[in-house]
C-alpha cells in the first residue's frame, strides 16, 4: 500500500541511506548546500495532528523538515505548531490571503501580515509558501508582484527562491508523485519537461525507492507532502488492520473450539 506511514518512513530511511542531508527550507535559504541534500516540505492544509504524528517520525530518524500552517481552524492549532517547532522542524506560514481577499491586492497583504505576526507570537518564522487553492481563479503568489515579503523579514517562498535548475521537485500533490500533469498550481513548469526527460517522474513511492536505491536522482531535492494524505491512509489501514485482527481472533477461536 502506498501513501502510508510505514511507506514514508521508509522513504526517509532510503534517503538517509542513500546520504542525503535532511535540511530545512530556512537553512536551504541561508544558503545551507551540504553535497547531498534533501529539503522536506509539508503543507498542513488540513488535520494538524497528522502532521505532528509524521514531525514525530521524523524526529526518530534524525531528520529535519518544514512545516507549512495555513490560517484556517482546519490546519491552525497553537499547540500543535509549538510542538512541532519544539521537535526541531521549521514552522511557516502556508499563506492564501489573496484567494481569501478575491484578490484584493492591498486586503491580502494586510491579511497576510497580520496573520504573520499571530503566528511569531507562537514561533519564530523566516520562510513561508502558497497554499494552491485549486478552485481558486488567484494565484496567492501573484501578491508579490506589488509587495515584497522581504520587507516582513521573510528569506524564502519554495516556489520562488529555490534553484530548480539544481533541486528536483517531487510533491505528492493529487497522492501521487506524478499529479503535475493535474495540479494547478503545486508544480514548477519551466523544469517539468527537463526533468521528464531526465527519467525524474515517479508514479509511486516505491518508484522513487528504486531511483533513490539505484542512485538516479540529483544531489538537491525538495520533497513536498501533505501529511493528511499519509496519515489518513494509515488510519483507513489501521481500521481494516483491526478488523483483520478481530476476524483472525474469531477464526481461532472457531479453532480453538473445534479442536
Ligand atoms: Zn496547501
Amino acid at each position: 500500500m502506498d501513501f502510508t506511514i510505514e511507506k514514508y518512513n521508509q522513504l526517509l530511511q532510503q534517503l538517509k541511506d542513500s546520504r542525503y542531508q535532511f535540511i530545512t527550507f530556512k537553512e536551504y535559504c541561508e544558503g545551507v548546500r551540504p553535497q547531498r541534500f534533501v529539503i522536506l516540505r509539508h503543507d498542513v492544509d488540513l488535520k494538524p495532528k497528522n502532521s505532528f504524528a509524521v514531525a514525530e517520525d521524523e524526529k526518530e530518524f534524525g531528520a529535519k523538515a518544514s512545516y507549512y500552517f495555513r490560517a484556517v481552524p482546519e490546519s491552525w492549532d497553537d499547540s500543535i505548531i509549538l510542538a512541532i517547532h519544539q521537535l526541531g522542524h521549521e514552522v511557516g506560514y502556508h499563506y492564501e490571503s489573496l484567494t481569501t481577499c478575491n484578490g484584493d491586492m492591498q486586503k491580502a497583504f494586510d491579511d497576510f501580515k497580520k496573520n504573520l505576526e499571530r503566528l511569531r507570537k507562537l514561533v519564530p518564522v523566516s520562510t513561508i509558501c502558497m497554499h494552491g487553492s485549486p478552485r481558486s481563479p488567484y494565484d496567492s503568489k501573484d501578491i508579490w508582484i506589488l509587495y515584497d515579503y522581504k520587507t516582513q523579514c521573510i528569506i524564502g517562498e519554495p516556489y520562488l527562491s529555490t534553484d530548480f535548475s539544481k533541486v528536483l521537485y517531487l510533491t505528492d500533490t493529487g497522492r501521487r508523485w506524478d499529479g503535475y500533469k493535474v495540479s494547478v498550481r503545486d508544480k514548477i513548469e519551466d523544469y517539468q519537461e527537463i526533468w521528464n526527460a531526465k527519467g525524474w517522474s515517479f508514479h509511486s513511492t516505491d518508484d522513487i525507492l528504486r531511483a533513490l536505491q539505484e542512485n538516479r536522482l540529483p544531489d538537491q531535492l525538495m520533497i513536498t507532502t501533505n501529511p493528511q494524505r499519509w496519515t489518513n491512509s494509515r488510519i483507513e489501514w489501521l481500521k481494516e488492520s483491526v478488523l483483520q485482527n478481530s476476524v483472525n481472533i474469531v477464526k481461532r477461536v472457531v479453532v480453538a473450539l473445534s479442536e
